[in-house]
């Protein structure tokens, strides 16, 4: 058992004691209570930092416009590369089958909504759109 001095009376005490066993006197531990408290303070601000820096209100104000709508998909054209298409729909589409025969190389893609179901179905034949269709779009 780790032994200190009562800052009273003197006396070698355990150092776990919260009393004095000899004076009585209630034994302090201010010194290392305070570096916690202000550890966890520290801490609790630096979580709410980040907190405020994740939800930043612009974020999900671009995805939504990256979401496919008609009047997007109004505006593919057949012979419009992959690229084209991208641009015009603000992301990346979801490729869904690939397939090639001899010389022909068909790619299907699907752009959602911002309601995650409907969305366009976008077919390139040798890397330009072939075909398009829609569900639910608006
Ligand atoms: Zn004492």
């Amino acid at each position: 058992m780790a032994m200190k001095k009562c800052k009273d009376c003197g006396a070698e005490i355990s150092k776990s004691a919260k009393t004095c066993p000899h004076c009585g006197k209630k034994q302090k531990h201010t010194g290392l209570t305070t570096v916690l408290i202000i550890l966890v303070i520290l801490l609790g601000v630096g979580v709410a930092t980040s907190i405020n820096d994740t939800t930043n209100p612009t974020s999900s104000q671009t995805s939504e416009n990256a979401k496919a709508t008609l009047e997007k998909f109004n505006q593919i054209q057949t012979g419009m590369t992959y690229q084209e298409v991208v641009e015009i729909m603000g992301e990346e589409g979801t490729l869904s089958t690939e397939s090639s025969y001899s010389d022909q190389t068909m790619q299907i893609y699907y752009w959602y909504a911002k309601n995650g179901i409907s969305n366009a179905t976008i077919s390139f034949t040798n890397g330009v759109v072939s075909a398009k269709s829609q569900i639910g779009l608006e």
